[in-house]
């Protein structure tokens, strides 16, 4: 299912590009997280915006 709504799309995409993943276990972190939060990692990089929105 689509989604159209703009206003939904750009909060959903606000909320995601707003994480930091892990570069070793690809677990997502909350924003300002200087380490994985599961394996302790610091190799964290921003999400960044790509792929469709179903
Ligand atoms: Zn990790």
């Amino acid at each position: 299912m689509p989604v159209t709504d703009p206003e939904l799309i750009a909060i959903v995409e606000k909320r995601v590009l707003n994480k930091l993943v892990c570069r070793k276990c690809g677990a997502l972190n909350p924003p300002g997280a200087t380490k994985c939060r599961r394996c302790g990692s610091k190799n964290l990089r921003p999400k960044k915006k790509g792929g469709k929105l179903k």
